[in-house]
């Protein structure tokens, strides 16, 4: 499918001079709560007021939503705050109930979006609808799901569409919950370059004190909007508790996030360069955390020599090595002085590393 810019008439139409911004609880608990949370978020940037009805936990036995029970209770949000709602949507039946409710924009969550079985289902359900529709990245880093599920959406006649970037999820531990590879979110715009994309930070981060940041680097990424869960008790939360943030910090951090101006022309080069340098910052970052890798295997590289008593430099293979990264760096525009130099430095420290571990 080619990029189509009628994709994102429903945001153009609200003609914001702010990023979208979606807000609201992980999950509807009661209707008192639900309440309470929208009216603190009414009169503030937040368009849409979010509440997940349908829970999806990884675990059985934990708080798997209140149901269609808590449709009437985003019915009330809109009657007394004017704030349009949304909700996750995983199956046919949510779809009918979700749009018989008048909900204003469904999404779907990253457990779905790995299945085109549910995919489809979900598209059959919604064909023609002229609701909003944001898809969320599947759970783990595959670009070509994510699009397929846009496909499929677009191919059922759903043309208020949109992404949502809620990072990927790891075996590995790290410091995000779901690790952002901003890279895949970039590729992602540079296919679909008109297609909203919202970024998800309170999924990436799991903690309420990365959400910020996680949002500054969306927004310098050239993101449309953010969906931050929000709720008057946090820590109490029946779901994602250690991610959520109260209404007051959203207002602040919207005060906080440094937004671009698309309309002025000095505003729009620094932002162009802004985005630019955000994308450094990546590549930087998985620069470093593949060195980092490369002299983890060579400290085990450094545990065999020393049990067989081998000597750290092998000539021959180092040789090999540089011969090969200098034709796969011209292939990249890389200059061989450039390569020869680069890989010395990589070779010393790898050096060090084994020295230090046959010495230790
Ligand atoms: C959610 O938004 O509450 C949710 C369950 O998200 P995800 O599908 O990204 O895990
Ligand atoms: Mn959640």
């Amino acid at each position: 499918m080619e990029n189509k810019k009628e994709m994102r008439n429903w945001l153009d139409d609200m003609k914001l001079d702010h990023p979208l911004v979606i807000a609201g609880p992980c999950s509807a608990e009661t209707e008192e709560q639900v309440l309470k949370i929208a009216h603190e978020l009414k009169d503030t940037d937040v368009s849409y007021f979010r509440a997940g009805i349908w829970k999806p936990r990884t675990r059985p036995g934990m708080f798997e939503g209140v149901g269609a029970l808590g449709l009437n209770w985003l019915k009330k949000v809109k009657e007394e705050t004017g704030m349009k709602t949304c909700t996750e949507v995983a199956n046919a039946a949510h779809v009918k109930l979700a749009i018989e409710n008048d909900v204003d924009l469904l999404w779907i969550g990253a457990r779905s979006t790995v299945s085109p079985f549910i995919m489809q289902e979900l598209a059959d359900a919604l064909a023609g609808t002229d609701k909003i529709v944001l898809v969320k990245n599947p759970v783990n880093p595959d670009l070509a799901l994510w699009l397929g599920g846009i496909e499929r959406l677009y191919t059922a006649g759903i043309k208020n569409l949109g992404a949502i970037h809620r990072g990927f999820s790891t075996y590995e531990k790290t410091k995000y919950r779901n690790i952002p590879e901003w890279q895949i979110a970039i590729e992602f715009q540079n296919r679909f370059p008109d297609l909203p994309l919202i970024n998800d930070p309170s999924h990436i981060t799991g903690k309420r004190d990365m959400v910020f940041d996680v949002s500054q680097t969306a927004l310098d990424l050239n993101f449309d909007g953010l969906m931050i869960e929000t709720h008057t008790d946090p820590d109490n939360a029946w779901s994602d508790a250690a991610q959520q943030v109260t209404p007051a910090s959203l207002i602040q951090m919207m005060v906080d996030l440094k937004i671009r101006k698309e309309s002025d022309p000095e505003a729009e080069y620094n932002q162009e360069l802004t985005n630019l340098r955000a994308q450094i910052d990546v590549v930087d970052n998985q620069i470093i955390e593949a060195l980092g890798k490369r002299m983890k295997i060579a400290d085990g590289i450094g545990g065999l020599k020393k049990q067989k008593n081998v000597a750290v430099l092998q000539s021959k293979r180092w040789n090999e090595i540089l011969g090969k990264m200098v034709l796969e760096g011209e292939s990249k525009g890389l200059s061989e002085e450039f390569i020869l130099k680069m890989f010395k430095a990589i070779h010393q420290e790898s050096i060090n590393h084994q020295e230090k571990i046959i010495k230790g």
